[in-house]
């Protein structure tokens, strides 16, 4: 019998396959291989842990010994002795060595074999012994969880392919893992569609549903199943009509997607004649190579947080590499490059900053250029990075989140200074690099005159606005019906925005995920928005409804609904401009 569960649309598609359930577990710990040549790596980080836990117990043992002392003391020592036993780091080593395992399994296979030992042994007192053990191995397991592993999801299939995966939920660097092993489909309990994950997940391509309730518990391993990332609903077992009919709708799609071939080499222009700049958001070889194939002129937003998804902070050189690979990958079109956005649900699995974990209030608190001027050197580096590469090829650089002139003023000192490091080693740089801002704060957004004059450029980052602006959590599941870009407040704020920066005359763009629904595109140009930065994905379709459109009357239209002319309508705002260009002569008949 067919089960239908129903969650948030996140990437339209339909996928086909068969379910891969993902414990926690999975994703935390789990058994994972290693190369040969990484065992002495593993073995460094096992130590590593190790000693950790016993400086950590130390300090306990001594603040214990001031307040309640006697027991409690003596048996943290005894757990201190248990971490410095040579025979379980020498036998978790040879476990690594021996079986190429991860430190966290090698440990596991150790505490199994020291428990079955002590099992064996007729005394009450010594196998009590075993839950001290277990407490220690424990302890140590989750030091290193926190640790980078060596690959994330490492315990997952090599390859995906025809496999739909359900997961709790998904972080980036996670989601990222899956799509590299091929996963035809997502389902997570968890997640809402306006997060990063959700983002990522639009940006690869991968059909996804989220906050598929009870998902990993009512499907089984293994089981049948057909995802409408349109809709979002899985049906596990489904039946044979139901079978056929998505068959049918992944040809209807495959032919969408076909007919979108004769706008690629039209030029992006309104029927009134408007030339609109199509850019994309990449950040990934693949995104960048797809890009140019769909016809952008640049990349309008490359998000280097992505960069840092495989553990510590990569080195100057290493991110200055990865830039050039960028601009070759684009033949040195023009490329927006944003200084690290890390904090709120970007960070749990990236870097390991101690303001990121005490922080109460992550999308409120120390992210992106705040978290930034915080952490100087990472900043520093990767200014120098950005600074090397805009040598070669016409590198801007965006800086996220921000709320003031005053952390303008401050990067641009920073980026002085890292100006002055490169020429006292003899590197080249562009000293006129353009300087953008994001506008994703609403005060920042209603006080632009004051922060767009320490910029060259503004660009417009409506998902972090929108969810600002609404006081809605843009990972929050619960409150994702509330995240409305048509909200009135919403648009009264776009439209404050862009009359500002046309008495401004800087030019801007859009760059959250409104600009790539097509949804949005008629409420954007009627805004007046002329550059539009966009998963490469979604180009052909934007640009589609670009040539369709008359840009006087979507202005009209949006004018007349902002004063409450349009209030008879009765139909939302994206519809009355949709209505609004049939009034166009050529589409009269
Ligand atoms: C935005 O907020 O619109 C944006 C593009 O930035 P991000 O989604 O990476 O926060
Ligand atoms: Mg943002």
């Amino acid at each position: 019998m067919t089960l239908a569960l129903s969650g948030h649309p996140v990437v339209r598609g339909i996928a086909v396959g068969q379910a891969h359930i993902i414990r926690r577990n999975e994703l935390d710990i789990g058994e994972y291989r290693i190369k040969a040549g990484q065992a002495d790596r593993e073995i460094q980080r096992l130590m590593t842990a190790l000693e950790s836990a016993r400086d950590y117990l130390d300090g306990l043992a001594s603040r214990i010994r001031e307040s309640a002392g006697g027991a409690a003391e003596e048996i943290i020592h005894t757990h201190i002795a248990m971490l410095s036993d040579d025979s379980l780091s020498e036998s978790a080593s040879m476990h690594i060595r021996d079986e190429l395992c991860n430190a966290e399994w090698a440990l596991q296979l150790y505490l199994e074999d020291l428990l079955s030992q002590l099992n064996r042994i007729n005394d009450p007192y010594i196998r009590s012994r075993g839950e001290d053990a277990i407490q220690v191995v424990q302890m140590v397991q989750e030091i290193l969880g926190e640790q980078q592993p060596l690959e994330p999801l490492a315990g997952v299939p090599d390859r995906l392919g025809k496999t739909l995966v359900i997961a709790t939920e998904l972080t980036p660097g996670e989601l990222a893992a899956l799509h590299e092993r091929g996963v035809a489909g997502v389902v997570t309990e968890h997640g809402s569609p306006h997060s990063h994950t959700a983002i990522l997940a639009r940006n690869l391509g991968v059909p996804t549903v989220m906050g598929a309730h009870r998902a990993q518990t009512l499907v089984q391993e293994g089981e049948a199943l057909v995802l409408d990332g349109h809709y979002g609903i899985v049906f596990a077992s489904p039946e044979e009509s139901i079978h056929k009919h998505y068959l049918r709708k992944q040809a209807e799609s495959h032919r969408f997607i076909q007919s979108l071939e004769s706008v690629r080499e039209q030029p992006s222009r309104s029927l009134d004649e408007v030339d609109i700049s199509l850019m994309a958001n990449a950040e990934r070889t693949e995104d960048m190579t797809l890009a140019m194939k769909s016809g952008a002129l640049g990349i309008g937003l490359f998000r280097t947080e992505f960069m840092f998804l495989k553990g510590r902070p990569p080195d100057e050189d290493t991110q200055y590499r990865q830039l050039l690979a960028a601009l070759d990958a684009t033949d040195h079109a023009p490329m927006v490059v944003r200084t690290l956005d890390l904090g709120a649900d970007k960070g749990a699995d990236l870097l390991d900053f101690q303001s990121l974990r005490s922080n109460p209030n992550p999308a409120l608190g120390l992210r992106a250029v705040r978290l930034c001027l915080r952490e100087l050197e990472v900043f520093k580096t990767q200014l120098r990075a950005i600074l090397r590469a805009s040598a070669h090829g016409p590198i801007s650089c965006l800086i996220p989140m921000l709320t003031s002139a005053s952390e303008v003023i401050t990067v641009r000192k920073l980026l002085a200074e890292a100006q002055e490091e490169l020429q006292l080693r003899g590197q080249a740089f562009n000293a006129e690099m353009p300087l953008g801002g994001m506008i994703e704060v609403p005060a920042a957004a209603l006080a632009l005159d004051s922060l767009a004059q320490e910029l060259d450029f503004l660009s417009i980052g409506t998902n972090d606005l929108i969810q600002y602006a609404l006081a809605t959590d843009r990972v929050d599941e619960q409150v994702a019906h509330l995240y409305d870009p048509q909200h009135p407040g919403v648009v009264n704020l776009l439209l404050q925005i862009f009359s500002a920066t046309r008495t401004l005359s800087k030019p801007v763009s859009v760059c959250g995920e409104l600009a790539g629904d097509r949804r949005f595109t008629r409420l954007l140009l009627g805004l007046g928005l002329t550059e539009f930065s966009m998963s490469p994905r979604n180009l052909l379709q934007v640009k589609q409804v670009i040539c369709e459109t008359d840009v006087s009357l979507a202005r009209t239209s949006l004018q007349q609904w902002v004063s409450g002319a349009a209030l008879e309508a009765e139909v939302s705002l994206v519809h009355y401009l949709d209505q609004g260009q049939s009034r166009h002569p050529s589409r009269a008949n």
